[in-house]
């Protein structure tokens, strides 16, 4: 069977990119127009492709203005997930007590608007092992928070090695060395270890290298001009990752633009990257769904 393609987008807040990168917090109103304004684009791009989306939404930051707009996505064939209620990059070395509290007071949040979450994404691409437990309270069915392959912790590293050189500080941790054996298809965690395959009943639907390697993330899309490097086997679900930074137009000036090379690529060049995955998806007859949809037809 053809296994689907999942757009997901984590919703962090532009506070979360800047601490990635050592920046002062943005004020009130930058944060607003960044949130909005990609958001905007975000759902411009997947309605005329005809794409749905699962979007990973830190209730924390979510702008007042915004929150219609997600909840018109919801109501229209998109999915809203949870990814904590305050993005804390440090949920892993959390104790059971604050990483429960993280995932329900989103879960109640985005139920106080109508929306119930099937499935979650840990900050950080790490699935805490306090998380399983939670996930399972609140009838989950996935989490989609693990990323696979070498390429990405060794970007990570390097970028974390570099800002220690500049004499800057970030908010990210460093991956577990354990998450390489993280297997590429969807499995049901151990609750101890959730890197491994286990008994636990919810799913984790990693993202998945290519069979090239490659994460499919999107600062690596748009700087890599080779787009067969992320194709996926068809039998596993090939799940893109991508945050509002995808879509964010025009930020050339800002000190987050600065900082991460990402930004000062043109949004329409982006977009074009984007699209060469989103055709060659297409060639291999891939379903297009949200995760919501697809973890319903993992067998068990
Ligand atoms: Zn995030």
């Amino acid at each position: 069977m053809i296994a689907p393609f999942c757009v997901t987008i984590d919703c962090d807040g532009l506070h979360e990119h800047h601490a990635v990168w050592g920046l002062p917090a943005p004020t009130d109103l930058e944060a607003g127009a960044f949130y909005q304004r990609s958001l905007e684009e975000a759902a411009a791009w997947l309605q005329d492709r005809g794409l749905p989306a699962t979007f990973f939404i830190t209730g924390s930051r979510v702008p007042e203005e915004s929150l219609p707009l997600l909840l018109q996505l919801h109501g229209s064939g998109n999915e809203l997930g949870n990814h904590t209620w305050s993005h804390p990059y440090d949920l892993s070395h959390r104790d059971e007590v604050s990483v429960r509290d993280e995932i329900r007071q989103n879960h109640r949040w985005l139920a106080s608007h109508g929306v119930r979450c099937a499935g979650f994404r840990a900050p950080g691409y790490h699935l805490p092992r306090f998380a399983v437990p939670a996930l399972d309270e609140l009838g989950y069915r996935y989490s989609s928070s693990q990323i696979t392959g070498w390429v990405y912790p060794a970007a990570k590293w390097a970028a974390l090695l570099a800002l220690r050189l500049k004499g800057r500080t970030t908010n990210t941790v460093r991956h577990p060395t354990t998450d390489i054996w993280t297997p590429p298809a969807p499995y049901h965690p151990d609750q101890a270890a959730p890197h491994r395959p286990g008994n636990s009943p919810i799913w984790e639907i990693p993202i998945a290298a290519s069979r090239w390697g490659l994460p499919n993330v999107g600062p690596l899309i748009h700087a890599c001009p080779f787009p067969f490097l992320f194709d996926t086997p068809v039998s596993r679900p090939w799940i893109l990752n991508l945050h509002l930074t995808d879509f964010t137009p025009g930020t050339s000036s800002t000190p987050l633009a600065h900082q991460d090379f990402m930004l000062r690529i043109p949004l329409v060049r982006r977009l074009t990257a984007l699209d060469r995955i989103i055709d060659r998806a297409r060639a291999q007859n891939r379903p297009f769904l949200t995760m919501a949809a697809a973890v319903q037809r993992l067998p068990g």
